[in-house]
């Protein structure tokens, strides 16, 4: 008899909603964005409107992710998964072309984003390059997508996202001219990069960069590369190297070509916000180029 009824209990618990219901479960407003930067944003504008997540873990590169099955499942059941577009995250090409077109938004696509030319110590192949959220101006084409694309799938919500995004986009505004004003000094200086990947950035605040190792497929430099670059990095204040990255080719190169390493991490792998992500970026640049930051003595 005891056994009977334990076992009732044990099939009440599983089947009873509990406090928090099945019905909010449901009704929650799920977004998945594909890195950090995108869901920095897409948190920032939702807020208690909905809950965002990263597929992405911390530290991972999204040119080398291969999806568990656990992922395919959390792609599904979103209501929207943010991502930048096959350049970057090649690795959704084929789910996301399963995914119904209303419920996803590829913000390569957007129309008002500012590219990158390839030239400068720069080299996309035949591609662009896709790190579309280092320029805070990109940042803010993005903001305004990813609120058309809350409201239209949380009208409920219309009032509160609007309002959030038009203080996000205060932000953005000021940090643009915030980081111009930083880099401003830097304009002349050269610097290398390892990964091919700060194109929007270098290019939104006319900064030099004299190369790059590897390019944005990650290919590695073969012996006719390095020797150009140890003929274009003279003057150069350091290798900028981010996170992923960071690793004994890297420190190798760097004694190779006698330029201080610095690492940078334009994915916001400890990041909890856009302006957190780009100041981070920008003091890396600073260090890099040894000029004494005036903005962090005020
Ligand atoms: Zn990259």
């Amino acid at each position: 008899m005891s056994r009977l009824i334990s076992c009732l209990i044990a099939l009440i618990a599983v089947v009873s909603p509990g406090p928090a219901t099945a019905a909010d479960a449901v009704t929650e407003f799920k977004v998945l964005a594909s890195i950090q930067p995108l869901a920095v944003l897409a948190r920032d504008l939702l807020g208690d409107s909905g809950r965002v997540e990263t597929l992405l873990p911390p530290g991972a590169s999204p040119h080398h992710f291969a999806l568990r099955v656990s992922d395919m499942r959390r792609l599904r059941g979103a209501h929207l998964v943010v991502w930048v577009g096959p350049e970057l995250e090649r690795f959704l090409s084929k789910p996301m072309a399963d995914i119904a077109p209303g419920k996803s938004l590829s913000l390569a696509d957007l129309d008002a984003l500012q590219w990158p030319v390839a030239g400068m110590g720069s080299h996309y192949g035949s591609g662009r390059d896709p790190h579309i959220w280092l320029n805070p101006r990109n940042g803010m084409v993005m903001v305004k997508a990813m609120a058309a694309q809350f409201t239209r799938l949380r009208p409920a919500a219309a009032a509160d996202i609007a309002q959030r995004a038009e203080r996000l986009l205060r932000q953005l505004s000021q940090l643009h001219s915030d980081v111009g004003r930083r880099l401003m000094a830097l304009e002349d200086k050269r610097f290398l990069v390892y990964h091919d990947g700060y194109g929007h950035f270098v290019q939104a605040y006319g900064l030099q960069q004299a190369g790059f190792v590897t390019d944005l497929v990650d290919r590695r430099p073969g012996a006719g590369h390095l020797h150009q670059l140890q003929q274009s990095v003279a003057g150069a204040g350091c290798l900028l190297v981010d996170s992923a990255h960071l690793g004994t080719q890297a420190r190798r190169l760097s004694a190779r070509l006698q330029l201080p390493l610095i690492e940078l991490e334009p994915y916001g792998r400890d990041s909890d916000t856009y302006v957190q992500l780009i100041g981070r970026l920008v003091d890396a640049f600073h260090t890099c180029l040894n000029v004494v930051d005036t903005a962090d003595q005020t």
